[in-house]
């Protein structure tokens, strides 16, 4: 099964051990971040540095001024990884990569950047109480969109790299993990939480009315279906997510005619996004010397209705639009068939790659000790290849554990 791993360019830049540590795990790939959002992020390994502090969403390479020239809404550079290479930390990092025999695929962020939404307060999302959601630009916005397909064309197509993985190709929401969040004073279960995702801006108002639909009935509509969140009458239910609950739940609170229109205006418009960002990487991609030989994959849930990361996308509609998808498969036995099962059927044919995405970092979440019996579960599925979310966070402890792993998968035969 082939496996990849997630890296940060910080990870690679100036710890030249980096490389041939990671091939030394056993995976054949890796996940290079070339558009990506805040964060903090911690380097056990590096002999220079241990936390790094991403403050704002930023590209790791130099933009191309020509190409954003005249526009509104551009990718912010970034100054906390240093780098001699004219093609920027990303550049640097994925050519010591390749050096070291592993294909780079870029990664890359898409609708989901809070100092865009800061800077243009009329790009974000907005909830049926007409609060803002700066971390979440709304991707019915033409000028979001422009942006968006923009950047992935761009930060996709880099030096030594060979496919691309575009992770917030679709709509964010509600959900966003934050270090300083303090929204679980109240329970909100799948249904609230798409919810409270809906966007009542300018565009998506006309858009619902171009649907048949009274913008301010949809919004009445969604305010009322969500009173009983915050008075404790709806307590949303533990264990593992339902997807098909919480559509059914959904359509329950607002009623089929509202539902539907949501469902039709978002399906429609996540879809425009998708299409145009694939089609533009594979013309930039198209146009290198290298050729055409490049993957295009999403991040990508099976629940058209989840936003966030693994933006929701139809299964069928996946297979149409891109070469493959990589897809959450963290937690029980259940939840994994449950996220993995409707794209590993449409992977039989070999043309549509399934990439089952483990956190192997224990301390967030994962479980890198049973890596080895949840591989072969995916790989029941549909999976044929792995992501390993995340070489650079990890300890050596959770990284030995991943290798022994690995060189097991390795000389087991394939279960299909
Ligand atoms: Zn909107």
């Amino acid at each position: 099964m082939r496996a990849a791993a997630f890296v940060y360019p910080w990870d690679v830049v100036g710890d030249p051990d980096a490389p041939r540590r990671l091939v030394d795990l056993g995976v054949q790939q890796v996940t290079l971040a070339s558009a990506y959002h805040s964060t903090r992020a911690l380097t056990p390994r590096h002999p220079r540095h241990r936390i790094v502090t991403a403050r704002h969403s930023a590209v790791l390479y130099p933009p191309d001024p020509a190409r954003w020239s005249g526009r509104r809404l551009r990718p912010y550079e970034q100054q906390w990884t240093p780098s001699d290479d004219p093609g920027g930390p990303y550049a640097e990092a994925a050519c010591a990569l390749s050096d070291a025999g592993l294909a780079v695929h870029s990664w890359v962020v898409l609708a989901h950047n809070s100092r865009l939404g800061e800077d243009f307060a009329d790009t974000n999302v907005r909830n049926a109480f007409g609060d803002r959601y700066p971390w979440a630009p709304c991707i019915a916005r033409a000028d979001v969109r422009e942006y968006a397909v923009t950047l992935a064309a761009e930060a996709a197509v880099r030096p030594h790299t060979s496919g691309t993985e575009l992770e917030s190709c679709g709509w964010y929401g509600l959900a966003h993990l934050h270090a300083h969040d303090k929204t679980g004073g109240v329970r909100l279960g799948g249904a609230a939480q798409h919810l409270l995702s809906l966007c009542f801006c300018e565009v998506c108002q006309d858009g619902y009315a171009v649907l048949g639909a009274d913008p301010e009935e949809l919004r009445s509509a969604v305010v009322q279906a969500l009173e009983p969140v915050w008075s404790g009458a709806a307590v949303a239910e533990g264990g593992p997510p339902d997807r098909e609950g919480e559509r059914a739940e959904v359509r329950r609170l607002l009623g089929e005619e509202a539902a539907g229109i949501f469902a039709s205006w978002r399906a429609t418009t996540a879809r425009r996004l998708r299409r145009e960002a694939v089609a533009a990487v594979r013309e930039a991609a198209a146009a290198r010397p290298e050729g055409t030989d490049f993957r295009v994959l999403l991040h990508a849930d099976p629940a058209p209705h989840r936003v966030g990361a693994n933006a929701g996308v139809d299964p069928a509609e996946a297979a149409e639009d891109a070469d493959g998808v990589v897809v959450p498969c963290t937690g029980s036995a259940t939840e994994r068939a449950d996220a993995l099962g409707p794209f590993g059927a449409r992977a039989a044919d070999g043309t549509f790659t399934v990439a089952a995405n483990f956190t192997v970092v224990a301390g967030m979440g994962g479980s890198p000790h049973t890596l080895a019996e949840d591989a072969a579960q995916a790989r029941g599925l549909g999976a044929q290849e792995l992501r390993l979310y995340h070489a650079g966070l990890a300890s050596d402890a959770d990284l030995a554990v991943v290798r022994e792993a690995l060189h097991g998968l390795a000389s087991s035969p394939p279960t299909r």
